[in-house]
């Protein structure tokens, strides 16, 4: 079955599309977390970033920058954020694959609430894991 995007991309569906070329297209997040929110998306259905072929990666952050610098200004933010949810554990919804970019204008308008855990971690705890990274790298 089609997702939402790729019905959105075939015109299937409204949206407020902002811009669209070979690989990509973003349009508005319909739940305006804050005004401008905006989503970038692949053209091709991957399913989240583990699938999408370098280049195109390459080619949907370049887009990535430029409809952030043209938020960013058209809505006179005052900060931005990226965020891209990978799998349900991670929040993902939309099997899709798509980078959400929020204009911020106050602190408390959205909430990414990160623990600090360095309390209950030492210097082994860090070079074990550190290690564990470098070591799937290879
Ligand atoms: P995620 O939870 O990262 O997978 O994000 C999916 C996003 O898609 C959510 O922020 C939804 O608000 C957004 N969304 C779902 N349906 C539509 C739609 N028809 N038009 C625009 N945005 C949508």
């Amino acid at each position: 079955m089609k997702t939402i995007f790729s019905q959105i991309i075939d015109r299937e569906i409204p949206s407020s599309i902002v811009y669209e070329d070979d690989l990509v297209i973003a349009f508005l997040d319909i739940t305006q977390a804050t005004p401008g929110h905006t989503l970038v998306v692949t053209k091709v259905p991957y399913q989240n970033i583990f699938e999408v072929p370098e280049e195109t990666l390459k080619h949907l952050f370049a887009v990535v920058q430029k409809l952030s610098k043209a938020i960013f200004k058209a809505f006179d933010a005052k900060g931005l954020n990226l965020l891209n949810n990978n799998m349900p554990e991670a929040g993902q919804t939309v099997f899709h694959y798509h980078v959400h970019i929020i204009p911020r204008y106050e602190k408390e308008e959205v909430t990414f609430k990160l623990t600090n855990h360095m309390s209950t971690l030492n210097s082994d705890a860090y070079k074990k894991r550190a290690a564990m990274i470098i070591a799937a790298l290879s």
